[in-house]
């Protein structure tokens, strides 16, 4: 196939990311698609990155230039894994068309690929055949399907997200990759608005731990304040803070499996935060059992003294939902 256009992704970036315990080389590629059909996520600040146009064969063409300028700007055989995002769901046959999806993968064969997409729009059938594509014979999972759960408790993910899906729609989901040879990548979103940050800690908990029933890999994604939000209006008003990074690693603390967790945003007031004189040593820390597992260093920075603790314990024993946010 020749890809003969260029058009630059939404991003794309080289980095080292954690994979079954080893780290690898990872290319993370935010391709612009025809958008996300749901779009209504409380937090969720890329449904306006995207084409303004959802003809198959203008979709076609735009995304196999980005491929080509990936191409050009990136040796693919430095890297081992690549995650592919569309601020969307790579397999809804309108943001991306079912050949195309297939050409992607076509591009990036004989790596491991991790692509995200909601439940719905995982075909057995289709993704067999995008995994025959993936796969050379060198990986034993070549494909991920990454897909957001953001948390086990149904109540949490209608009020707090307004994600439009049940958990038993991602385990449907999750079994149909798994029946047609696919891994499941499980995100879990922590501290969505209306939860008091106890409430925020106790879901991810739980959540982490029922989830890997369904999960091959599980990526806690941490609530951030994004423009032209609801969240962010919530924010602008007094109404919601970002989880404190104490309260990351107590989540982090109570797993006895280790998660991925890359805390964007670290330290400032749209992200998740502390007082700011401690926040880049955890940030750092939690970025680095992100990829080595290692517990003993998350109670090791749960032991970093600073004042804002006592502030934080204030908030998890006083916060009420009727009075939430005690601290911005
Ligand atoms: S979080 Fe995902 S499903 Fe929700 S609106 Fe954003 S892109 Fe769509
Ligand atoms: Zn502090």
């Amino acid at each position: 196939m020749v890809f003969e256009e260029y058009e630059k992704p939404a991003a794309c970036w080289a980095g080292i990311d954690s994979y079954k315990g080893q780290e690898r080389k990872c290319l993370t590629i935010i391709l612009r698609s025809g958008g996300c059909t749901w779009g209504s996520c409380l937090m969720c600040g890329y449904t306006h990155v995207r084409y303004g146009n959802r003809d198959p064969a203008f979709l076609d063409r735009k995304i196999r230039a980005q491929i080509s300028w990936i191409k050009r700007e990136f040796n693919l055989d430095d890297y081992s894994l690549v995650k592919i995002f569309t601020s969307g769901s790579f397999l809804d046959p309108q943001e991306v068309p079912p050949d195309t999806q297939q050409e992607v993968i076509r591009a990036f064969r004989g790596k491991v690929v991790i692509l995200e997409t909601r439940p719905e729009y995982v075909e057995e059938e289709r993704v067999s055949i995008l995994r025959e594509t993936a796969d050379t014979g060198m990986e034993e999972i070549p494909l991920y399907l990454a897909m957001g759960l953001e948390t086990t408790h149904d109540f949490i993910r209608e009020k707090s997200i307004r994600k439009g899906l049940t958990t038993s729609d991602f385990i449907g989901g999750a079994e149909r990759a798994h029946r047609a040879g696919a891994g499941v990548k499980t995100y879990l979103l922590m501290k969505p608005p209306f939860l008091t940050e106890q409430e925020a800690i106790q879901d991810m908990i739980t959540s982490a731990q029922e989830a890997w029933r369904w999960s091959d890999l599980i990526s806690l994604n941490l609530c951030t304040v994004q423009s032209s939000t609801p969240v962010e209006w919530l924010w602008r008003n007094g109404a919601y803070r970002p989880p404190y990074l104490w309260s990351v690693l107590s989540v982090l603390s109570a797993l006895d499996r280790p998660i991925s967790c890359d805390p964007v945003g670290g330290g400032t007031p749209r992200g998740p935060h502390n007082c700011g004189a401690c926040d880049p040593e955890l940030v750092d820390g939690i970025r680095t059992y992100s990829l080595t597992g290692d517990h003993s260093l998350i109670d090791a920075l749960l032991q970093v003294k600073c004042g804002c603790k006592e502030e934080w314990r204030y908030v998890l024993e006083n916060e009420m939902s009727y009075s939430l946010p005690l601290t911005r």
